[in-house]
């Protein structure tokens, strides 16, 4: 069955409410009271406080689709099939109430009688020690043992710093050996996109410490996450996370802006990809009170859009279009995300500033890098210096990613320590001079330009304080 985005969505919340849970709307992207996390990046995050008991939750069972954000998967967005920055993950949860009897056969109920996903085509991956979640897979479910594959503490334990964590199950699904890298040893938990792993299911029976060490949790919980876009990929029976509904229509639009077609060039592709994926986490960013700055998320956003905006570049586009990519994004997202339709004023200002300012010392920065890279090429150097990323950085308002990844194009590097100590320097000069003076300059000033009535969308709004930029 051909599901649309939002069927999936629909389906999996009511499921679990069917089945006793609470729907909760996602939580903003901005993490509350918790400094270990700069973005949400899965559904059980903003929810560690009924984990630990130090909030009581609404209700023992809740289900929630929630909005996330992985900058650490960005090197991963456009060249595998399943990884985006921003991404939605379905989850159920249970706070000491039900666990892996009832978690484990909830989520095969779903896939198979729901989805009518074939079963034949599913593969479960286990803790190796996880005895428990191997008989329930296997006596209660009737999963054949050569189905079940036992992985170690890197893959099948979860934990995020500080926090509940436990052994998990990883149900997956085998697109098929065309889909594969087609090395002999290629199976569930290889790299590639033959068996996509799409929902991760945790049993958190302990509490990790400061220090390393594990508690045991009174009261066992249950923590899941579902990739909705990896399970549209599976329901609509397409390549990639980019060609289903919601996202492929997004970049389409992109490839109908830039004049090219989708699949006639990889480099192109990649690009399209690219900015797909980084104008839905711009637009969602904005549209949770995040402003491009030069720390913290802030700066996440900041890196996202400038990338974003150079590979507008690759593909030709001259003029400001990121902004008209991000309205897409509202409008394929709105209904599921009311915020964003409410918010579209400032989410487009926001990121049409941003790239106006970035599109003022873009195409110097390039020609600037160019002529490096030509001098580096005659003295047959490899390592760009750290003064020269850093002029690029201070001057052209080039993050360092950015500049790293143009000069790996051209299978260069970038001495990145050398980098650092220029930034360190600068930061010193600034602390004595008492103010910043670098070009990207101080960010209560720009976005002073903000009329007040956008501003005032998010007066009283608790979380924009964390960003310190309005
Ligand atoms: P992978 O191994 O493919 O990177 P993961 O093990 O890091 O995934 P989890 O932390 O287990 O992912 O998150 C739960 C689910 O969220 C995954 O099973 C997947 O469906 C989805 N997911 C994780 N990362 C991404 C991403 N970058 N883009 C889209 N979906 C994702
Ligand atoms: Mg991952
Ligand atoms: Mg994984
Ligand atoms: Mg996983």
């Amino acid at each position: 069955e051909r599901l649309k985005v939002d069927d999936i969505r629909d389906r999996f919340l009511h499921f679990f409410e069917s089945k006793g849970h609470l729907i909760l709307p996602s939580f903003p992207l901005i993490p509350k009271n918790d400094k270990s996390l700069l973005l949400i990046n899965s559904g059980m995050a903003p929810l560690k406080p009924y984990f630990t008991g130090q909030e009581t939750p609404p209700s023992k069972r809740v289900t929630t689709c929630q909005k996330c954000i992985r900058t650490p998967d960005i090197e991963r967005v456009g060249k595998t099939a399943r990884h985006g920055t921003f991404f939605e993950m379905l989850g159920n949860f249970s706070f000491g109430d039900y666990f892996k009897k009832e978690a484990i056969p909830w989520a095969w109920e779903f896939v198979t009688q729901v989805l009518g996903l074939p079963v034949d085509r599913l593969w479960v991956s286990i803790y190796e020690q996880d005895d428990e979640a191997f008989d329930i897979w296997h006596n209660d479910v009737g999963l054949p043992e050569e189905r079940i594959v036992r992985m170690g503490k890197e893959d099948n334990f979860w934990e995020i710093g500080v926090g509940p964590c436990g052994p998990c199950s990883e149900l997956y699904f085998d697109r098929g050996e065309d889909k594969g890298c087609g090395k002999p040893d290629c199976g569930v938990g290889c790299e590639c996109d033959r068996f996509v792993e799409f929902w991760n299911l945790v049993f958190t029976q302990f509490y990790r410490n400061e220090d390393g060490t594990y508690d045991k949790l009174e009261h066992p919980n249950i923590d899941t996450g579902m990739g909705l876009e990896r399970m549209a990929v599976i329901m609509q029976g397409v390549d990639s996370i980019f060609e289903i509904d919601t996202i492929g229509a997004i970049l389409d639009y992109v490839a109908e802006i830039a004049g090219v077609s989708y699949g006639s060039d990889d480099k192109n592709d990649m690009s399209l990809r690219v900015i797909t994926d980084h104008a839905r986490s711009a637009a969602f960013m904005a549209g949770d009170g995040i402003l491009p700055s030069n720390e913290g998320r802030g700066y996440v956003m900041r890196r996202l859009i400038r990338r974003a905006i150079r590979h507008g570049r690759l593909l030709g586009i001259r003029d400001p279009f990121l902004y008209r990519v991000t309205d897409q994004v509202i409008e394929h997202f709105k209904g599921a995300y009311p915020e964003l339709a409410q918010r579209r004023d400032f989410i487009l200002r926001v990121i049409n500033m941003e790239e106006e300012r970035f599109d003022q010392t873009l195409d110097q920065g390039m020609l600037r890098l160019e002529e490096i890279i030509e001098r580096m090429r005659a003295q047959g150097i490899n390592t760009l210096n750290g003064e020269d990323a850093f002029k690029l950085y201070d001057t052209y308002g080039f993050p360092l990613d950015l500049t790293q990844e143009i000069l790996s194009e051209r299978g260069m590097k970038i001495d990145t320590d050398g980098f650092e100590k220029q930034m360190q320097a600068q930061k010193e000069r600034a602390r004595a001079a008492r103010k910043q003076t670098n070009y990207m300059g101080s960010d209560e000033d720009i976005y002073a330009e903000l009329p007040d009535d956008v501003i005032s969308v998010f007066t009283g709004y608790d979380r924009l304080e964390d960003d310190g930029v309005v």
